[in-house]
């Protein structure tokens, strides 16, 4: 058997969706390389990343995850974005209330316009600065629970809930996918 070519590995198309500066690529990287970049320059160019990750009932996931180069500035230009994903992880952060309100258009944006079956989840990012927050996790966690979205906090930045928030994903998912 090679790791990542069995027929048990599921290769799983996931994007990213959120204001820019939420910390969509910061979270990339956090999963992907295990760092943090504090001085990292936003996104230039598409971002093409993946990474693996075993499940207990023996199967692997293959997330392809796609970051945006800034798209999230033109909405039009979404649906070819996120067109196939199986997966959508929407970030807002909890420090700023725009980006929660941003997030919810992009949830309605993906209900109406993504895949079926699209597993979608809501991550309240850079939880680490809890001192300056503004949207209230009873807030989030009722309109996810609302809209039958996984939903967590998390931090980039000290990498809590990073990898529950894509361990609870791959929970998610269909066994089959197309
Ligand atoms: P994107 O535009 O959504 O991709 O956002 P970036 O990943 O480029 O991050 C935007 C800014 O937020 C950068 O200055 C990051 O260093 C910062 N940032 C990202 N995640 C966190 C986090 O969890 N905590 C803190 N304090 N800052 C973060
Ligand atoms: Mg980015």
């Amino acid at each position: 058997e090679t790791a990542g070519t069995d027929s048990k590995t599921l290769r799983v198309k996931l994007v990213l969706l959120g204001d820019s500066g939420v910390g969509k690529s910061c979270i990339v990287l956090r999963f992907v390389r295990g760092q943090f970049d504090p001085t990292s320059k936003v996104t230039v160019g598409a971002s093409f990343l993946s990474q693996t990750l075993a499940l207990q009932d023996s199967r692997t996931i293959k997330f392809e995850i796609w970051d945006t180069a800034g798209q999230e500035r033109y909405a039009a230009l979404a649906p070819l974005y996120y067109r196939g994903a199986a997966v959508a992880v929407v970030v807002y952060d909890i420090t700023c209330l725009d980006s929660f309100h941003k997030a919810q258009y992009w949830v309605k944006e993906l209900q109406k316009h993504g895949s079926p079956d699209i597993v979608i989840a809501l991550v309240g990012n850079k939880a680490d600065l809890h001192e300056n927050r503004s949207v209230s996790t009873q807030d989030a966690v009722e309109y996810a629970e609302k809209n039958g979205m996984f939903f967590i906090e998390a931090s980039a930045k000290t990498a809590d809930n990073i990898n529950q928030l894509f361990e609870e994903i791959a929970k998610r998912l269909p066994q089959k996918l197309p």
